[in-house]
């Protein structure tokens, strides 16, 4: 006993003090520590076990009785001191101070989280008791799987009970202590599905038979296949306990007096004597087994659980950047500060315009956005070129109808080509428009994003960023579209180098010329141009030449002009003026005070961010301390 002792004492405890520590530091807010989950069918037993194990009464009976996790600390105090325990859930804490008590306590907190009634809650109950006559143990007790609903129950009670077991069992963390009759069919219990569900090979499940006394006569061999693991096998085993009965509670025997009962029961049973001498059976070792169960479980877990405090910590650390810095407080230091962040952030929206990498590590980058847009207005372009020269025939019948005059048939002159191709350019315009509004839209959304990542947590800076972002948009715009404009009017006149113009002529006729060889090697006539059955074939071909020409030149100079304007106008000429007005911000002293106004949700979850940041770093103490 004494060796047990330093045993308990040098390995058991610590781990359970720091798994405790953990706890109480708060960490299972941000991941899952190693605990145990009672399950099983309704009335299986499960709370009568932790009654057994905690030695106070909780709240039981037929039906479904637990209707929220229940969570249930205890630690181990020493010899002769007090019994301590405190209820706490949602915003309640209180303390305890009679043993007696704690039943109508539960049931309190049950009728507050899942209303009073049958309905169930997710809501967790924490119930913490300090005694020296209970084992050092965590374990939660879940409601009981419902097969069907009793009146006044939502139709699927069962799958809201089983959605919520599943939350605590699939958890690594977790040892499900799968409750079940001795006097039931083993095989069909839902609890024991659920569990090998999730951990088909028993690592971490434990079965706990009950009711011993009802079990019938001619079947106790059964039970004892059971608990000897030749059933359904689990790594963890199986463990019998006698809890009391209905009529032993009805005449108020003890718990304490209970254990005594339970000892003398498989003392003295022909059959189940046997699992008493295995240390298999009874309240006392299944305390003394869940300990040890748990401290091994708690060893395993803690590599797992440093990675995750690792990961947590990162991601916080994350959170926080994201939040800023707060502003300070001295007047002074905050004019600094703000004088800072306006820098900093006139930076950026030059680099952002300029496509070089911003301060503040935003990742936009506006210029892989409208080189897109822009390849899209070049395709424009390209596509009707094609379209116009397929057109051409066409585009010269309907002129020759509409403008000819005394003119024999062919003699087509320059001011029909200038109107042709002139007109043909116009056709350009207002797509070149709408894609001015496009890029404008698009460098308005980005710098609204590098405002509101630049200025987090100052809704008042934001929103007079994006006045100003905004507003500049209009200006910037409305200038390029006048100058898109004035473009296409200048492109009424029909003007290109000469050298140029007749390099591009050149080339045209090579190529026609060849595409001539070509029809002419295959012996047919050439069909598909009107022009060449024509009598004034020649002259018509040669037109065509003259207009496809010129069309691919002045094609030319739009692909490019059309987003230089654009460019120049709505990211250079936008650039500098938001730099501008940003900066004149300071003039206005008292405006400047009220830009610095913090969000106060932002105040709020830096706190919250940084006491996570504490409690995990204590935690990472904790356990490189271990
Ligand atoms: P739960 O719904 O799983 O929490 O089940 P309870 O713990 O409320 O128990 C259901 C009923 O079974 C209660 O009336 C208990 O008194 C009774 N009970 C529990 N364990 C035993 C046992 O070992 N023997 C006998 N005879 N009855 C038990
Ligand atoms: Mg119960």
């Amino acid at each position: 006993m004494n060796t047990l002792n330093q045993h308990y004492e040098e390995k058991v405890r610590p781990c359970i003090d720091l798994i405790d520590s953990l706890r109480s530091l708060g960490v299972e807010r941000d991941l899952a520590l190693p605990a145990i989950a009672v399950i099983g069918d309704q009335s299986s037993g499960k709370s009568s076990v932790l009654e057994a194990l905690s030695g106070v009464a909780l709240p039981r009976g037929s039906g479904i009785v637990t209707r929220c996790p229940l969570e249930l600390k205890m630690k181990r105090r020493k010899e002769g001191e007090d019994w301590y325990g405190k209820i706490s859930y949602q915003d309640h804490e209180e303390e305890i101070e009679d043993p007696a008590d704690v039943e109508k306590k539960i049931r309190g907190a049950q009728d507050e989280m899942a209303g009073v009634g049958v309905g169930i809650s997710d809501d967790l109950i924490s119930l913490e008791i300090a005694s020296p006559d209970v084992p050092d143990l965590t374990l939660i007790d879940l409601p009981g799987i419902a097969r069907v609903a009793v009146k006044g129950q939502p139709e699927n009670i069962g799958d809201q009970i089983k959605r919520l077991i599943q939350k605590f069992i699939k958890k690594q963390e977790t040892i499900s202590l799968v409750v079940v009759p001795s006097n039931v069919d083993i095989a069909t219990t839902e609890a024991l599905k659920m569990a090998q569900e999730v951990d088909p090979d028993g690592e971490r499940t434990l079965g706990i038979l009950t009711k011993p006394d009802l079990v019938d006569k001619g079947t106790e061999q059964t039970v004892v296949d059971i608990v000897h693991n030749e059933v359904i096998h689990l790594k963890k085993g199986y463990m019998i306990v006698k809890c009391r009965g209905q009529q032993e509670i009805t005449e108020k025997v003890s718990l304490s007096d209970a254990t005594g009962r339970e000892d003398a029961f498989f003392r003295d049973h022909a059959h189940f004597q046997i699992l008493l001498n295995e240390g298999r059976a009874t309240v006392p070792k299944l305390a003394e087994k869940l300990t040890l169960e748990l401290v091994h479980h708690i060893q395993k877990s803690l590599p797992h659980l440093e990675d995750q405090i690792e990961k947590k910590l990162k991601k916080t650390q994350q959170e926080l950047d994201r939040c800023g810095n707060g502003p300070p407080s001295d007047a002074s230091d905050r004019f600094v500060f703000l004088i800072d962040k306006l820098t900093e952030f006139s930076q950026d929206i030059f680099s952002l315009t300029s496509g070089e990498d911003l301060k503040s590590g935003a990742g936009l980058n506006i210029f892989s956005i409208l080189r897109n847009q822009f390849k899209f207005w070049q395709d424009l372009v390209e596509r009707s070129q094609v379209t116009f020269s397929c057109n051409i025939e066409k585009e010269m019948t309907q002129y020759e109808r509409k403008h000819r005059g005394r003119e024999l048939p062919g003699f087509v002159d320059y001011k029909t080509f200038e109107r042709i191709v002139t007109a043909e350019l116009q056709q350009l315009e207002e797509p070149a428009v709408l894609r001015l509004k496009d890029v404008a839209d698009i460098v308005k959304k980005e710098m609204i994003k590098l405002a509101e990542g630049s200025f987090v947590g100052f809704p008042n800076l934001i929103r007079t960023a994006k006045m100003k972002i905004e507003d500049i948009r209009k200006v910037k715009e409305a200038a390029a579209e006048s100058m898109l404009r004035t473009q296409f009017k200048m492109e009424s006149i029909v003007y290109t180098q000469d050298s140029t113009y007749s390099k591009k002529l050149r080339m045209q006729k090579r190529q026609d010329d060849c595409l001539d060889g070509r029809v002419f090697t295959f012996g047919k006539p050439s069909t598909n141009s009107a022009a060449s059955n024509n009598d004034g074939g020649a002259t018509l071909k040669e037109m065509r030449r003259h207009l496809k020409s010129y069309y691919q030149i002045a094609g030319k100079r739009l692909a490019d002009q059309i987003p230089q304007v654009i460019l120049y106008q709505m990211l250079k000429e936008s650039a500098i003026q938001l730099q501008r007005e940003m900066l004149q911000i300071f003039q206005d002293k008292e405006k400047t005070e009220s830009l610095l106004q913090e969000d106060p949700g932002i105040n709020t979850l830096r706190t919250c961010l940084e006491n996570r940041q504490n409690r995990l770093l204590k935690a990472r103490t904790l356990l490189t301390g271990f």
